[in-house]
């Protein structure tokens, strides 16, 4: 009988809210602009003013249309706002908008890559609401304040079934979902100002069960990395509980990054009754279907239809597609790369390692790239040819990313021309065996392993340059 970890399988749904980028507010004309003097971008309708009419921002509707297209969803041709009601000092008009029984978009899927497998995640539905103020707690004193600019900025929040089984795929889910907002343009993704954030429900249950275990809901998650943890300490505490003979109990709890833990914030009691009910000053949406397909019709090609042409068009992996294709930018720089004429597992190499290191290290995405395709392919050239090594090309390629010159230049400067004279080689080779008699006889007593150190001592002796594929058969044939 496996005990532990092994034994249960965890349940994950998630709920996400995506700011959209829209110029105004969901119902009112105020800029939502990031960062400016709190309380400069409000108006009598975004801070709940009595008497005051509230009209839809008819972007925001576009938005998440388009969103629900992209992600295989039913576009309703009705659907209508709710109140949401509850009290806090960031909602001054004490409900907030959003919607309920008739959301705008319901039933639809994406696909995540793990392990280089594909997944489908059903998506329940995506709807519309409108975000809240914030409460700034700073100043030390007995006292809050309240930052109004947030209070009523379009927000889309998309719901996925309990499809998820690992805090990995919850991790690339959200990333799928980033990407997917940032091809459509609908939302930034940037989870740490806040204009993508996740709550996490999760619960466990024994391997080979049916029925889904009682779930706890995670909030405050503003990092990718964090989905991960949050969900690895939640999921750990709760096969503690289960296996201590406790009961997991249904209940609120937040993720606190420094500590690494999740703590309890309200439980199913104090669970808030919203008392939702439709909103009187909004009339009903009625999306008609000639627009719905208008929004369908300029739909750019989405990630993952990206991702399944370049596996059967350029052949590389689905693990490389999938990476290649998780920012628009990224598949444009790799598409450009073998059109100049890149072998594409080549480039996608060259692109998934060096590059992306060098790019992360500055903290820079593909747009800020210093280096163009052109020069990687005149690069790969080099290498095709046997001017450079593959391993001298390492060099090559940081320097061409550091100073901008172009691969030739490099080569021809540094003296990095790879040796292919066999009569060069040859002397290096005589030299290293002289020094290692020792070595050499181990080796003709059979430590064939010893290959590697020749080798090894040859490249350091040629700094490198020597053809590898030649040390290799002269040295063969040397030893005999
Ligand atoms: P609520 O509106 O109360 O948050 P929902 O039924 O809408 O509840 O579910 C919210 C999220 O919780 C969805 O993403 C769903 O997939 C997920 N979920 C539902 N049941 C479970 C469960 N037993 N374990 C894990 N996740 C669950
Ligand atoms: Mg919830
Ligand atoms: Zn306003």
């Amino acid at each position: 009988m496996k005990s532990g970890i092994g034994k249960y399988e965890a349940v994950i749904g998630l709920e996400v809210h995506a700011q959209m980028l829209t110029d105004t507010k969901m119902f009112c004309g105020c800029s939502t602009r990031f960062g400016s003097e709190p309380n400069t971008q409000t108006c009598p309708v975004c801070i709940g003013m009595p008497g005051v009419l509230p009209v839809m921002n008819k972007k925001a509707l576009e938005f998440t249309i388009k969103t629900g297209l992209a992600m295989n969803c039913k576009i309703s041709p009705y659907s209508r706002f709710s109140r949401k009601n509850y009290f806090y000092p960031d909602l001054p008009k004490g409900y907030q908008i959003s919607q309920y029984e008739l959301p705008i978009c319901e039933g639809g899927y994406i696909e995540v890559v793990v392990d280089g497998e594909v997944k489908r995640i059903g998506i329940t539905r995506i709807h519309m609401e409108e975000d809240a103020g914030k409460n700034i707690h700073e100043g030390g004193g007995n006292y809050s304040f309240v930052d109004l600019n947030r209070a009523g900025i379009p927000l889309m929040e998309i719901v996925s079934e309990p499809d998820i089984r690992s805090p990995k795929e919850a991790a690339e889910y959200m990333k799928k979902l980033r990407t997917i907002l940032r091809y459509l343009g609908v939302c930034d993704g940037n989870m740490e100002q806040g204009s993508l954030r996740c709550d996490a429900n999760v619960s466990i249950r024994p391997v080979g069960q049916k029925e889904f275990g009682t779930r706890a809901e995670v909030k405050n998650i503003n990092s990718f990395k964090f989905v991960e943890k949050a969900l690895e300490y939640e999921i750990k505490r709760q096969i503690k509980v289960v296996e201590e003979g406790g009961r997991v109990i249904q209940e609120t709890r937040l993720w606190d990054s420094n500590k690494g833990i999740t703590e309890s914030m309200r439980g199913k009691e104090e669970a808030h009754d919203y008392r939702y009910f439709p909103e009187p000053d909004l009339v009903p949406i009625t999306a008609g279907q000639e627009w719905i397909d208008e929004i369908r019709i300029k739909l750019p090609e989405l990630p993952d239809a990206k991702r399944k042409r370049f596996v059967s068009g350029y052949e590389i992996p689905e693990y490389d597609a999938d990476l290649l294709t998780s920012e628009k930018a990224v598949a444009e720089w790799f598409e450009e790369a073998v059109r100049l004429g890149g072998s594409p597992k080549a480039v996608s190499n060259w692109m998934m390692g060096d590059l992306m290191r060098l790019l992360n290290e500055e903290n820079k995405g593909i747009e800020e790239c210093p280096l163009k395709p052109i020069q990687l392919v005149d690069m790969l050239k080099l290498i095709d040819n046997g001017t450079i090594s593959g391993k001298i090309a390492k060099t090559v390629f940081e320097e061409m990313y550091k100073s901008g010159k172009e691969a030739g230049q490099i080569v021809k400067e540094k003296g990095l021309v790879q040796i292919s004279d066999a009569g060069e080689i040859e002397k290096a080779i005589d030299e290293i065996l002289t020094k290692s008699q020792r070595e050499v006889e181990r080796y003709k007593a059979g430590d064939e392993k010893l290959m590697g150190f020749f080798v090894g001592q040859v490249m350091k002796a040629t700094k490198g340059k020597a053809n590898p594929q030649m040390v290799n058969e002269l040295l063969k044939k040397k030893l005999g």
